[in-house]
């Protein structure tokens, strides 16, 4: 094949991304056949993959590659009283405005990016007929009742993060797990939230997905292990190919810190909406197991045989959304670019993450190929996750892949049947070269497990 002649691709826009999620099958909208229900989503089979992969990934960095981290899966529905101890249920809350006029809501501390329902377009407030109300405090948790009746003492939450799951368990892993500070206890799973203003797509939604770490640490330890935590988790997205000049650290300056923090630090990426947090990291102190302990009447401290001492370890989180990082990955690796004079889209995903790493594609379905190919194709995915097509042009199927992101293409032609090779294509050089079909598999193994860095680096 040619060398590709490359253009400039002028950084993705939201819609550009919202339209290959729909085609390819990525994230829907929900409830589209009734007309769609307002910033929730559906992920199809390559959306699936591909929040697999980033969940897979953050596992892998917090516990599969390290000895001081355990998993946990706790439950959605805790105890009232979760709410209270933590400070959600007095403290958990964004200041509403409504325009009597228009009937809107807008976060009133966010009004210069809200939009006002007049036209022309202004932001709330501006026009005269705005009749704004005073702004009030309004709970972002989701209520509701446990069992068949409707009453105060059935009220149960949602809950709007996953960490206090984690500190309510913290005697449990500390008895059960035999660890000692400093050790972390990790978590993936839905969190929701009533946000007065969801929007941009996947970016923020009223139910989403959180991988959240805890790292309990002795006290005198806890300013080392924040910054130990920012620099991990910078280098975990790079590693996954995020593009540097596209990172940033945001400190949260001391008048935006969290009741319980003593320090705050986001990731940003810059989305097509501008910067914004991917993950934030917070110096929670003592804060949780103190309030927990309080409310629950459970000690929570770590007994030190060695100075022979009880304390309350402080505790380091690092807290992603799955949901953001999958957007933000799809957002870095989408490029267009002409080939031969025609357009092409391509999603240059880190390998690890992309959803299928191989396809197996006869070159027609005819004269004995799609056989082969289908021979070859269940060696290939018992080693990497693969895909077969054999419909329509090879042109488009190249196509359709490219957009999906998977990396290696595996074409099965006439010269297969007869020396054995195939040709195995680069999703981003474009270069193809001729393997004999037995080594695929280890070859892509191989290949799977090297660094990798994003082509759209240069
Ligand atoms: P934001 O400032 O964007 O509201 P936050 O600081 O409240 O976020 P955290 O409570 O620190 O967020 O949650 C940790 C991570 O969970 C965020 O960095 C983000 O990736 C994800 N997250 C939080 N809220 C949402 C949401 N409504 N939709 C999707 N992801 C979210």
């Amino acid at each position: 094949m040619a060398e590709a002649s490359r253009t400039t691709t002028p950084e993705v826009t939201l819609d550009e991304v919202v339209a290959l999620c729909k085609r390819r099958g990525f994230i829907f909208q929900a409830s589209e056949i009734y007309g769609g229900l307002a910033s929730t989503y559906d992920y199809g089979h390559y959306g699936v993959l591909l929040k697999n992969s980033v969940k897979s990934e953050w596992w892998r960095a917090m516990v599969g590659e390290r000895d001081d981290i355990v998993a946990l899966d706790s439950a959605i529905l805790q105890h009232p009283r979760v709410w209270e101890a933590s400070g959600h249920l007095e403290g958990f809350t964004d200041p509403l405005v409504d325009c009597r006029t228009c009937k809107l809501r807008f976060r009133a501390d966010d009004l210069e990016n809200a939009q006002c329902g007049r036209k022309p377009s202004r932001h709330p407030g501006e026009h005269t007929e705005c009749d704004l109300t005073d702004p009030r405090q309004f709970n972002l948790m989701f209520k509701t009742h446990m069992g068949p009746v409707e009453e105060e003492a059935a009220v149960a939450y949602l809950r709007p993060e996953t960490a206090q799951g984690i500190f309510i368990n913290f005697k449990n892993v500390l008895q059960f797990a035999r660890r000692k500070p400093p050790f972390g206890i990790a978590q993936v799973g839905k969190s929701f939230r009533n946000e007065i203003t969801p929007g941009n797509f996947v970016f923020r939604t009223r139910e989403f997905e959180q991988m959240e770490m805890e790292y309990f640490v002795p006290p005198a330890e806890a300013d080392g292990w924040f910054e130990y935590w920012l620099g991990e988790r910078e280098r975990w997205y790079r590693e996954l190919g995020i593009r540097p000049d596209h990172l940033r650290l945001r400190q949260h300056p001391s008048e935006e810190l969290s009741h319980y923090s003593s320090a705050t630090s986001d990731i940003e990426y810059l989305f097509p909406i501008g910067w914004s947090e991917l993950e934030g990291i917070a110096n929670r102190g003592d804060f949780d197991l103190t309030q927990h302990a309080e409310f629950s009447g459970e000690k929570l401290e770590y007994f030190d045989q060695d100075k022979g001492e009880a304390y309350v370890p402080h505790v380091i989180e690092p807290a992603a959304g799955a949901d953001r990082a999958a957007l933000a990955f799809i957002v870095d690796a989408y490029d267009t670019e002409e080939v031969e004079g025609r357009k092409r889209t391509v999603l240059r995903l880190h390998p690890r993450l992309a959803p299928v790493k191989a396809a197996v594609l006869p070159l027609v379905s005819k004269a004995g190929m799609p056989e082969r190919a289908r021979e070859i194709y269940e060696d290939v995915r018992s080693r990497v996750p693969s895909e077969y097509d054999e419909g329509g042009s090879i042109g488009r199927r190249y196509r359709r892949q490219d957009e999906i992101g998977t990396p290696w293409g595996i074409t099965v032609d006439g010269q297969t049947l007869e020396d054995g090779t195939v040709t195995l294509r680069d999703r981003d050089s474009l270069e193809q070269e001729r393997v004999p079909a037995g080594e695929i598999g280890d070859l892509l193994a191989a290949k799977l497990a090297e660094p990798w860095r994003s082509p759209k680096l240069g």
